[in-house]
C-alpha cells in the first residue's frame, strides 16, 4: 500500500486503522465533500453537508463515524450509530460500504428496511449490532415493538434527507428523533437545500458546520469543443457499454477514468480480453512502471489509458480524442479537470460519461454548474454496432477501390466468378476481411436504463440479464401468500448475500413464484435459502428443472 496515499486519510484526522481501510478499497485520496467534512466530524461537530449521489459522501460520514464508535464504549453491546436513508436500496449499499470500512475494526452492521424478513433483523438485533442502517419506515416499526433500543446512539446521520422528505418521511423523522438521546452528534446530507430541509437541519441540528463544494468554473481562455454525452447505464453493464462505445467511436486515442485502483486494474484486464490495446496507470505503479505506460501511450503502441484522477494528474499529454468517465466523477473539478483532456487546441473532443440510473442528479448538477449541456443519450444497440461496422467496412472497400492497385486480385476474382455468382464472392471476401480486423466478439443486448425521478420510488429497475446466464428458482410461496416482489428481492439478496441487481425477472404465480438469477451462483443461493422465511412462511426454496 502506498503511504503517502493513506497519509491523505490520516491527515484529515482519521486512525490508521480507518484510512488503511479506505485505501485498500483503491481510494488514492480523499474526494472534496471527505476533505470538508471528516475532521468537523471527528471534532464531534454537527454537519449540514450538500452533496449529491457519487461525490463520496458516505465515507465522509462513515469513516468518522466508525472513528467515535470505536473509542472505548460502555457496558454491554448497544446500537451506538443510526443512518436513516430514503430507500432499501441505499440501506443495502451504505450498510455494505460501513462494513467494508469497519472492517479492520470488526464493527456489526446492520440493514434494516421494508420487505426484508423481520425475523432476521430480530435475531441480529438480539445478537446485538453497533451501527444501524434503516429506511425511516421500518426503524420505526422496531422502536414500536420494542426491538430497537435507540438509547444509546452517539451518532446520527440523516443521508438523502431531501428524498427522505419527498417520499414522505417527515413525520417518521421526527418520531424516530424523539426516541434518540438528546446528546448525540448530527450530520445529515442533502443533494439540494430546499427550504424543507433547512427546517429539518434546524430542528435537528446544533450549531452545524455547512459544508457545500464550492465548484471551480473552467479555466479561461478559447472555448473548448468538447461534445458531452453521458450514458445511463446499469452497473453489471458498463464493462460491455463503454466497450460498445469505444467500437462505435473508435476513438485515436482516449483516457478512461475511473474512481479507484482497483477499478483500474479489473477495467484494463476485461478490456485486454476483449481485444483492446489499454493500460492501467495508477498511484501504485512505480515511477519506472508509469513511464513505460505513458510512453507506449504516446508512441501509440496502446491506444486507451485508464486511469486514475490522482495518477492523471500533470500528464504530460498534449490532446486525446476521447475522454471517457467510467463513473460519474466525484466532483465537478474533477469532471472539468478530466474533459479539459479532449478538445483542446481547437481541435474536437468526445466527453462520455458512464452513469448508473441513480447518478443521473448528480450529471444534471454537474451541468448545470458548469453550465454546459450534457445530452444523455441511450447505449447503441446491436443492431447500431453492425451498421456502425458495415459502414467502416464499406468505407474501407470504397477507399481500396480509388487507390487502386488491385490488379494481382483480378485474376482470382474472374477465376471464382466462374463457379460462384460475383456478389456471393464479393460479400465472402468482405466477411474475411471483417472478422479479420477484430475478431468475433460475442455481443450482449444491453438494456436501457431511465432516469430515476427525485421523489418517485427508487425501486431497483429490474436488469434483464441474458437468459442463458439467469436460471430459475422455485419457492413454494406465490399470490395467495401474500407475497410481492420486493419480499423476494429483500430476503433473496438478505439471506444469499448476492445484490438485488443480480436477481433477473420475478413471477408470482398463485400458489409459487419463479425468480431468476445468475446460473453460475444458483446452488449456493438455493442452499443459503433452505432456512428462509418469508412473511413467517418457509419458502422452501429448489432449482426450477423446468425452465
Ligand atoms: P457515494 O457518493 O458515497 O455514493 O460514493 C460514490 C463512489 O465513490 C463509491 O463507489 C465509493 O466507493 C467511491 N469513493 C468514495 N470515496 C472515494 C475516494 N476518496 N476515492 C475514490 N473513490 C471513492
Amino acid at each position: 500500500m502506498n503511504e503517502s496515499t493513506a497519509n491523505a486519510f490520516t491527515a484529515l484526522g482519521l486512525q490508521e486503522l480507518i484510512a488503511s481501510a479506505a485505501t485498500a478499497l483503491g481510494y488514492e485520496e480523499p474526494t472534496a465533500i471527505q476533505r470538508e467534512a471528516i475532521p468537523h466530524l471527528l471534532d464531534g461537530r454537527d454537519v449540514l453537508g450538500q452533496a449529491a449521489t457519487g461525490t463520496g459522501k458516505t465515507a465522509a460520514f462513515a469513516l468518522p463515524l466508525l472513528q467515535r464508535i470505536s473509542e472505548p464504549q460502555t457496558e454491554g453491546k448497544r446500537v451506538r450509530a443510526l443512518i436513516l436513508v430514503p430507500t432499501r436500496e441505499l440501506a443495502m449499499q451504505v450498510a455494505e460500504a460501513v462494513h467494508k470500512y469497519g472492517r479492520l475494526l470488526h464493527v456489526n452492521v446492520l440493514p434494516i428496511y421494508g420487505g426484508q424478513s423481520i425475523s432476521v433483523q430480530l435475531r441480529a438485533l438480539r445478537r446485538g449490532v453497533d451501527v444501524v442502517v434503516a429506511t425511516p419506515g421500518r426503524a420505526l416499526d422496531h422502536i414500536r415493538r420494542g426491538t430497537l433500543a435507540l438509547d444509546s446512539v452517539e451518532y446520527l446521520v440523516l443521508d438523502e434527507a431531501d428524498e427522505m422528505l419527498d417520499m414522505g418521511f417527515a413525520e417518521d423523522l421526527e418520531a424516530i428523533a424523539a426516541a434518540l438521546p438528546r446528546e448525540r452528534q448530527t450530520a445529515l446530507f442533502s443533494a439540494t437545500l430546499a427550504p424543507r430541509v433547512k427546517a429539518i437541519s434546524k430542528r435537528y441540528l446544533r450549531e452545524p458546520v455547512n459544508v457545500h463544494i464550492e465548484s471551480e468554473r473552467t479555466a479561461g481562455g478559447s472555448k473548448p469543443r468538447v461534445r458531452e454525452v453521458a450514458y445511463l447505464v446499469q452497473r453489471p453493464y458498463k464493462s460491455t457499454a463503454l466497450a460498445r462505445l469505444l467500437d462505435m467511436e473508435s476513438p485515436t486515442s482516449a483516457i478512461v477514468f475511473c474512481r479507484t485502483r482497483t477499478e483500474v486494474d479489473e477495467l484494463t484486464e476485461t478490456l485486454g480480453a476483449r481485444g483492446y490495446q489499454a493500460e492501467a496507470l495508477h498511484g501504485g505503479l512505480s515511477q519506472e512502471q508509469r513511464d513505460r505506460v505513458l510512453r507506449r501511450f504516446r508512441e501509440g503502441t496502446s491506444d486507451i489509458l485508464v486511469a486514475t484522477d490522482v495518477a492523471a494528474r500533470g500528464l504530460d499529454i498534449e490532446h486525446v480524442s476521447h475522454v471517457f468517465n467510467y463513473d460519474v466523477p466525484s466532483s465537478i473539478d474533477a469532471y472539468v479537470h478530466r474533459i479539459g483532456r479532449t478538445g483542446r487546441a481547437g481541435r474536437e473532443g468526445i466527453a462520455i460519461t458512464l452513469a448508473e440510473p441513480r447518478e443521473h442528479r448528480l450529471v444534471r448538477n454537474i451541468e448545470q454548474q458548469t453550465k454546459r449541456k450534457i445530452r444523455i443519450e441511450t447505449v447503441p444497440t446491436i443492431t447500431d454496432l453492425r451498421e456502425r461496422k458495415l459502414a467502416l467496412v464499406r468505407a474501407a472497400v470504397e477507399d481500396a477501390i480509388r487507390d487502386g492497385d488491385l490488379d494481382s486480385y483480378h485474376t482470382l476474382v474472374e477465376l471464382l466468378s466462374i463457379e460462384h455468382d460475383i456478389v456471393d464472392v464479393a460479400a465472402a471476401a468482405l466477411r474475411i476481411a471483417d472478422s479479420g480486423r477484430d475478431g468475433e466478439r460475442e455481443e450482449i443486448e444491453i438494456p436501457a436504463a431511465a432516469e430515476e425521478k427525485p421523489g418517485g420510488k427508487r425501486r431497483a429497475p429490474r436488469v434483464q440479464r441474458p437468459s442463458e446466464d439467469m436460471a430459475k428458482i422455485y419457492i413454494g410461496l406465490g399470490r395467495s401468500s401474500g407475497i410481492r416482489p420486493a419480499d423476494i428481492v429483500g430476503a433473496i439478496a438478505n439471506e444469499a448475500g448476492i445484490s438485488s441487481k443480480q436477481i433477473g425477472a420475478i413471477d408470482i404465480a398463485d400458489r409459487f413464484s419463479l425468480i431468476e438469477v445468475p446460473t453460475d451462483e444458483i446452488t449456493a443461493i438455493v442452499k443459503r435459502l433452505r432456512n428462509t422465511t418469508i412473511r413467517g412462511k418457509k419458502i422452501g426454496a429448489r432449482r426450477d428443472r423446468r425452465g
